[in-house]
Parts: structure tokens; sequence; C-alpha cells
């Protein structure tokens, strides 16, 4: 039991995270402590929808006339089809983390990508407009922050992929976009550039419980001024964070990331300002 709230009554409007696996989630606790401080009549359940279940799910959001949603691993590209249309950000991502309703119809956005400028603008105390970056991974995350980088006007974008054919064609979409130039990189490439970026964002799940490592490249070649973002979170500080800190660069894990992303969906769904500090307390209670 986390207190149980007195004040749900028959009017109260649902949000929903669907997810698979969604037990570790952060969100309800952030999502419900900021209705509750704001006063807006809304509560924040998880729920664990495997694959082949989320069309039934997005049926049910329909059916039940659900006030929003989030969405996250598995199902941020594959709910796309199921949306009556995309917010031009969400479009050009190809992913989709919220849901907003307007008018009865289902719009996607990607809250993930002002997610990471911010939690990364909050940490640096500066914007990537003009930085060179070297982002590891090339899934749903990596395209966020290739967004995002773009959209903050960064001068140069190389990626670097265990699967090398993936970061070539998320380049080549990024490519697509305009903006800053985006190059695969192979691992030596990759090797030498970490002690020349501006900045060093991990987009795989290397720190996570399960897979508690440092990135295959030479992070003992950072040093200070340069600038790291881990999107990997935990209670404790990731592998690459604390190794990054330790050589005097800067360095951001995904907390804030996933504050701030939480924060742009409160407010799509309430159109209220959202408890920022409230959330982040909750998201690292
Ligand atoms: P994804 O689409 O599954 O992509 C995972 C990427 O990581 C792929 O490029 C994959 O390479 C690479 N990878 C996976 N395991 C690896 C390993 N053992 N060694 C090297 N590379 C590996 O996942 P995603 O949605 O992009 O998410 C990536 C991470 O970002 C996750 O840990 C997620 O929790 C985190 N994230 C955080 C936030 C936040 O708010 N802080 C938001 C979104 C995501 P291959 O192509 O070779 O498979």
């Amino acid at each position: 039991m986390n207190g149980g709230r007195q004040d749900i009554t028959a009017a109260t409007g649902l949000v929903v995270l669907l997810g698979h696996p969604v037990g570790h989630s952060r969100s309800p606790l952030m999502h419900n402590a900021a209705f509750e401080q704001t006063g807006i009549d809304l509560v924040y359940l998880a729920f664990d929808v495997h694959p082949e279940d989320l069309a039934r799910a997005i049926g049910a959001f329909r059916a039940l006339g659900w006030a929003g949603a989030n969405l996250t691993i598995p199902h941020k590209e594959t709910v796309i089809p199921l949306l009556d249309s995309l917010d031009p950000l969400a479009e050009q991502v190809g992913a989709v983390n919220t849901i907003v309703v307007r008018e009865k119809k289902l719009i996607g956005h990607n809250t993930d990508v002002s997610g990471f400028l911010e939690g990364l603008e909050s940490g640096w105390g500066r914007s990537a407009r003009g930085a060179s970056a070297l982002v590891l991974g090339a899934g749903g995350a990596a395209r966020a922050v290739l967004a995002a980088l773009q959209a903050a006007e960064a001068a140069e974008m190389y990626v670097y992929n265990r699967t090398e054919e993936r970061a070539v064609r998320l380049c080549k979409e990024a490519a697509e976009w305009g903006g800053a130039q985006c190059r695969a990189v192979t691992h030596e490439e990759a090797s030498s550039l970490v002690s020349r970026v501006n900045l060093l964002v991990n987009a795989t799940p290397l720190g996570l419980k399960d897979n508690i490592k440092l990135p295959p490249l030479p992070v003992d070649k950072l040093t200070e001024g340069q600038v790291v973002m881990d999107l990997v979170y935990g209670p404790t500080a990731t592998p690459l964070v604390e190794f990054a800190r330790r050589r005097g660069a800067i360095a951001i894990d995904g907390t804030e990331m996933l504050v701030r992303q939480a924060a742009r969906a409160f407010e799509l769904w309430t159109g209220a300002p959202a408890p920022v500090d409230l959330m982040r307390e909750r998201a690292t209670a």
C-alpha cells in the first residue's frame, strides 16, 4: 500500500503506462504525486502488456475513455499504427512514449527528445549547440538522442553500435532530417573519438542492473571539460557515470531525462505546469 488515496471518485480519470515489463517503473510514483499535489483528478497505473496484447490494450483505452498513456519498452514503435495521428517530432523519431487525447482522438508524442535535452542542459549548464557528440547505441533511445541533438543544433554526431548496419541505417535517416551531419563509426574510430568529442552519450542498456559494465570503449581517455550523459539510471551511479566523474568529466545519469520526459507528458495531459522537483524526489526516493 502506498498511502491509499481517499479522493478517488467516479469522476477520476485514468492515465496508464503500457510496457513489458513495468514492475521497475518509477512513473506511477512521479505522476501520482504530481496529480495529488496539483489537485488534478487523475490517477496513474502501470499495466504489463505483452506485445501481442497491445492492440487490445489500445482498444480498451478507446472504450474506457482513459485520459492519457505512456508507452515503454517494447511498445514505443509498434503502437504507432494503432493511433489516430502523430505529433511531428514523434513522426520524425518514429517512436511514441506519450499518448494525448484530443477530441477523442489518440495522438502520439515523444517526450524523450525534450527530456534528453532538458536533462543534458540542466547538468551541463549550456545547450548542445555547436557540440560534437558520440552516441553509443542505435535503438529507439539513440534515435531520440539524435533528434534532440539535431534540434539543439549540434555540429557533429557520430554513432557507434554493436551491430554496425543499424548505426549506418540510423545515420542515413538522421541525415534526411537536415542539420548536423551524422556518421556511423567503427569501434576503432569511436575509440579515437572518445577523447575528442564534447559529449559522449550511452544509449545502450550497458550499466543496467543485469549488465553492470562500462561501454567497450577506452573511457579512460575522457578528460575534464567533456560531458557524459548515460541514459541508464539506477539507485546508484552507473559505472560510466562513476568512471567519467573520476576522470573529471561532467557526468549525468538517466534520472533527469526520466523526470523531464515525465514532466512534459504531465503538461501535455493536464495543460498545467509539472511539479518537477516533487517528481524528481519521487523518482529517486
Ligand atoms: P533498444 O531499442 O532495445 O536499443 C538498444 C541498443 O543498445 C541497441 O543499439 C543495441 O545494439 C545496444 N545494446 C544492447 N545490449 C548491448 C550490449 N550488451 N552491448 C552493446 N550494445 C548493446 O533500447 P532503447 O529503447 O534504445 O533503450 C536503450 C537504453 O536507454 C535502455 O537501457 C533504456 O532503459 C534507456 N532509456 C532511458 C531513458 C530515460 O528516460 N533515462 C529513456 C529511454 C531509454 P544492437 O543494435 O547491436 O542490438
